[in-house]
């Protein structure tokens, strides 16, 4: 059964405060008897391990990577949002929350939402104060830019680096606390699995990446900030790292998995250029602010775009969309130009992409203007397609980038497994069916600067634990099993690497799962994937060791994982009978293609609980409650 999500009852504005000053707290020289283990070095686990170092508790830090400054927050680009007003814009708290529960098209928890657009302003400032290089005005304030789904600007951004330079903060942060011995790090660790005592989350075991060692670590309590899922489509934006598995093990011992299938796909990629590629990367989102997306208006044109004169141009979104135009959110701009390519009218030799030109801002402002605001992402476009966009208009197609589903979580942030917390892109909480752009850096911070801190301590003053070490049987036996099951996976000895598995399971989740999703399509999935599945444990190939280092051995790991995600993907999708947000469902839209939601039978969010690998999951339903906000067609015409 689904615990209580704990919102504090009273009025929006005050749920966030009256709570901090009734919770229980932990006394400061009690705070440094607790162990905390916090999985993940993205702005959401540093920023965590940070603020809860510096709040005394002896802290444990581990990651994938060699250092913790190369977790995938690193990739970032467009911006962190914050309801700072510096623009004079008419921006506020209530717009921000308006803005991302309109923009997750009234799939969120509106107390989740309202308490992260009220905590955005402090987030600027604790970043400022770290020393991060945000972009300025020529009288020195703080400068803003928009992003799709709203009419303010209110993005803080440092060129198309913002989430390295966030991330140089947290880290700054965090190494202070490595340094004065708050926090052991443990770098190159892969979590495979949580040790659970007393039905609390009391532990992990994981596996040192360079020579096979299977370590586990006790805890009082676990805190999971190991980022999203995307890469379960194989062609994503995300880090080749980024992956299900810790999420994936901890569902597994019962925490509930929630709106697995809300993946949002960016419409402002570089195309897809071969069967080989194994990577897709971004173009920022903030490049809509000053380029314009069009199509020939005619199918089959291929003539070069600059031969093609203006009035033979679609710029699509600006006609269907007048209001808000190129800044339309990511799920409508996505749809909008598959639609347009499914038309026959898409750009480039596939037809598979749309054009983003600034040669309007360049013949407005010239070409400083884009250098200064946007030069790293255009050297980039240049280097990886050979082709200068400050001459030529971009190509741009969608691409499968950010997942708003994961773990669930109550408004402490807690799973449904006492003692396990998930924080940012891990968790499900506030961005419903679409995220709105430099929302998903705003959350991993308010999760780990703002929220945790207080949280967990409330968790930790209340909880009875009794004492345990690595030692205990709990911890021999998951140690036991991993061990076996990474036996398990070098001895299959087939043909097909875990890479060639991964990437038909994309094609699969891509074809069937992706930008538009039907019956038929979702039960083709549904028989595809377990298929998939069955040959991965027959037929797969590893070469090496588990005592070495072993590419091959870790990504198996992973791609296991994602075959099973993969299926409560699609049937979280085959359930949810409605179009909402990135879910757009073929058979409920209205005439022109807008995503037509069922509130009465669908305002729920799912929280999968798992039964056993040969049982179907159970879905329990949290009702949303919109006490403040009432749902209506969600429209940016
Ligand atoms: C190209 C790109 C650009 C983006 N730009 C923006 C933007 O401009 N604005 C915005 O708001 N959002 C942006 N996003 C989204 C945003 O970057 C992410 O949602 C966010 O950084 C996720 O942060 P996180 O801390 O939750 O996880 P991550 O940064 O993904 O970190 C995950 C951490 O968990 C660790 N980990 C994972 N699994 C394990 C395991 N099993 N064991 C041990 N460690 C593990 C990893 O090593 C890593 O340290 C962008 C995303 C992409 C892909």
């Amino acid at each position: 059964m689904l615990p209580d999500s704990n919102i504090p009852s009273g009025a929006l504005e005050q749920k966030w405060s009256s709570y901090r000053s009734t919770m229980k707290v932990v006394a400061p020289a009690n705070k440094r008897k607790f162990q905390i283990i916090i999985i993940g070095t993205g702005l959401a686990g540093a920023s965590a391990a940070a603020s809860l170092a510096e709040l005394g508790y002896q802290v444990k830090s581990f990651c994938i990577q060699d250092s913790p400054r190369r977790a995938h927050s690193v990739a970032a680009q467009g911006g962190i949002n914050a309801a700072k007003n510096y623009q004079n814009d008419a921006d506020t708290t209530w717009r921000l929350f308006y803005d991302t529960i309109k923009g997750g098209d009234y799939r969120s928890r509106e107390a989740n939402v309202y308490r992260l657009a009220e905590v955005s302003v402090n987030i600027i400032d604790q970043c400022v104060a770290q020393g991060v290089p945000f972009a300025r005005e020529y009288g020195g304030l703080l400068a803003n830019r928009s992003f799709g789904g709203v009419q303010v600007s209110r993005t803080f951004y440092a060129r198309g680096q913002t989430g390295q330079q966030l991330l140089l903060g947290a880290y700054s942060a965090m190494m202070r606390q490595v340094v004065s011995g708050q926090i052991e790090l443990y770098p190159n660790r892969e979590m495979l699995d949580l040790v659970v005592i007393d039905g609390k989350a009391r532990g992990i075991v994981c596996r040192d990446l360079y020579n096979g060692t299977i370590e586990s670590y006790a805890a009082d309590a676990v805190v999971l900030a190991t980022g999203g899922y995307a890469n379960v489509f194989y062609l994503s934006t995300n880090g080749m790292n980024s992956n299900v598995t810790a999420s994936w093990r901890c569902y597994k011992r019962g925490a509930y998995f929630s709106n697995p299938c809300y993946t949002q796909i960016h419409p402002t990629c570089i195309p897809v250029s071969g069967d080989y590629q194994s990577k897709l990367t971004l173009m920022s989102e903030s490049l809509r602010n000053d380029g314009r997306i069009w199509v020939p208006k005619k199918p089959g044109d291929k003539r070069p775009p600059n031969e093609i004169p203006e009035s033979e141009r679609d710029y699509y979104l600006e006609r269907r969309y007048p209001t808000f135009a190129n800044l339309v959110p990511r799920d409508v701009a996505s749809r909008a130009a598959k639609a347009v390519c499914d038309e026959g009218r898409g750009a480039g030799e596939t037809g598979l992409s749309v054009y983003l030109d600034f040669s309007d801002t360049i013949a407005r402002v010239g070409e400083d203007f884009l250098r200064d605001k946007y030069g790293n992402l255009f050297d980039m476009y240049e280097r990886i397609t050979g082709e200068d966009p400050y001459r030529v208009p971009m190509r741009i197609y969608p691409a499968s980038h950010y997942v708003m589903g994961g773990l669930w979580v109550d408004y402490n942030l807690m799973s449904s497994m006492p003692g396990l917390f998930v924080l940012g892109e891990a968790n499900f909480s506030d961005h419903g069916a679409n995220r709105l752009g430099a929302s998903a850096l705003m959350q991993g911070l308010a999760d780990g600067y703002f929220i945790i801190p207080y949280t967990l301590g409330t968790y930790l003053a209340g909880a009875e634990l009794r004492n345990t070490s690595a030692d205990s049987t709990e911890f021999k036996e998951t140690e036991a099993n991993i061990k076996n099951r990474i036996d398990t996976l070098l001895a299959i000895k087939g043909n097909k690497t875990p890479v060639d598995f991964h990437r038909e399971l994309g094609k699969v989740m891509w074809n069937d799962v992706g930008m538009a999703r039907n019956k038929s399509g979702l039960e083709h999935a549904l028989a595809e994937i377990p298929k998939l599945r069955e040959e991965f444990w027959q037929n797969l190939t590893l070469g090496g060791d588990d005592s070495h280092f072993n590419k091959n051995l870790e990504l198996a790991g992973r791609v296991a994982d994602f075959l099973e995600l993969g299926e409560l993907i699609a049937r979280d999708a085959l359930g949810r009978e409605e179009s909402c947000g990135a879910h757009f469902r073929e058979e409920h839209q209205s005439p022109d293609g807008e995503a037509i939601r069922d509130d009465k039978n669908f305002s729920y969010v799912s929280a999968w609980e798992y039964n056993g690998d040969d049982a179907a999951p159970t879905l329990n339903k949290e009702a949303l409650n919109h006490e403040f906000v009432k749902p209506t067609q969600r429209s940016y015409k």
